[in-house]
């Protein structure tokens, strides 16, 4: 792998260039202390010094709604107008690790080509970061990234080792070659570990992933999951901010005046009530407490056995954004035999839907 450098006051420049040929997307500051990914018109707009942003980046690629085609008695016009040419910087491991998994996902049995046209057509440019409280990715093993990037930039005081990791990274680079030094000195080098082993150290939430996968199994049938059911308030909100979340449902809209249906396709939550709902009302995940346990074996248990790692990248965004304390950390505590005070001090009175 090629590796190059580049010195701060010349992340913009290189920016400006490559974003002729490309929308560019990247974090922005909202609120206080949230950020979301945005297409830049101006590159000021841009906070590279976030955490997590509210969505992940899975929702430049496959945004909340898509038409994917529309429909009359005559004809069937498929629509790829959300797939245009994108560059998104400064994404974490974390949420290229969950790309990844996005990847495999909606190509492994089925290819998917609204996923797959929009994927093919997005750079990704990755960027290091620091942990807080609420990042989980050391024990997930996602606080690394070694593949599944097109650059990835690591910030080292004032200046950023970028790594090269594909082709079409490497033209960006050619595009502002004289932006960039190849001589990577054994002080940037010393300077890249020690960051590394003072990152590792940062880290304070830590999870056994490996023990949850067995739990998941054992207790599946615990008391516990009542509990948890009769605090979520089944809002969907865990589900939507996830990176590796990726159910979708499929609305035929009958445009007024004309003779043709939109079929739209729109992010669906398994945590929500009427996502089991099937024809004739029948609903097979009514309560709580099951649309939970179905959401924790996958990231626990299924996509272990299906990709070889768990379906938590562990980018802390359900721990920051679920309104009563339900979440990865919290459940996996749960599971281990602690009594989360979010669950097991509410009332008994059981929540079945
Ligand atoms: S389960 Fe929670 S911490 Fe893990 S990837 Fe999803 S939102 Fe992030
Ligand atoms: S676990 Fe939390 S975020 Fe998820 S549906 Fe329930 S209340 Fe909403």
């Amino acid at each position: 792998m090629k590796i190059v450098k580049l010195k701060k006051e010349n992340l913009f420049p290189f920016l400006e260039e490559i974003s002729k040929e490309a929308d560019l997307w990247a974090p922005t500051k909202v609120e206080s202390d949230r950020h979301k990914f945005q297409a830049i018109d101006d590159l000021d707009q841009i906070d590279i010094e976030y955490t997590r942003t509210i969505l992940p980046p899975r929702k430049i690629i496959l945004p909340p709604t898509i038409n994917m085609f529309q429909a009359s008695d005559k004809e069937y016009k498929e629509d790829f107008s959300h797939v245009s040419k994108k560059i998104i910087f400064g994404i974490h491991p974390c949420d290229l690790h969950g790309l990844l998994i996005m990847d495999n996902f909606f190509t492994h049995e089925f290819y998917d080509p609204y996923y797959m046209e929009s994927r093919k057509n997005t750079l990704l440019l990755g960027h290091s970061c620091w942990p807080d409280e609420n990042c989980l990715c050391k024990s997930t093993r996602t606080h690394i990234i070694k593949e599944g990037y097109d650059l990835f930039f690591s910030k080292i005081d004032d200046t950023y080792i970028v790594w090269i990791g594909s082709s079409k990274g490497d033209d960006l680079i050619r595009a502002k070659e004289d932006l960039f030094e190849e001589d990577i000195s054994d002080k940037d080098i010393k300077k890249y570990t020690e960051w590394g082993d003072e990152r590792d150290k940062a880290f304070q939430t830590e999870i056994n992933f490996d023990s949850l996968r067995d739990l998941m199994e054992l207790k599946y049938d615990d008391p516990l999951w009542k509990k948890v059911g009769n605090a979520c308030l089944a809002c969907g909100s865990c589900t939507n901010v996830c990176p590796t979340c990726n159910c979708y449902n499929i609305q035929d809209r009958p445009v007024l005046g004309e003779n043709y249906s939109e079929i739209k396709r729109c992010w669906d939550a398994c945590t929500l009530e009427n996502y089991s709902e099937v024809a004739g009302g029948e609903n097979f995940r009514e309560k709580r407490s099951d649309r939970l346990k179905l959401w924790y074996t996958h990231k626990f248990q299924v996509y272990i056995t299906e990709y070889g790692k768990p379906g938590c990248v562990g980018c802390g965004r359900c721990i920051s954004t679920c309104p009563v304390d339900i979440n990865v950390k919290t459940v996996g505590k749960s599971l281990d035999g602690e009594k989360v005070d979010s669950f097991w001090n509410r009332l008994d009175k059981e929540v079945t839907k």
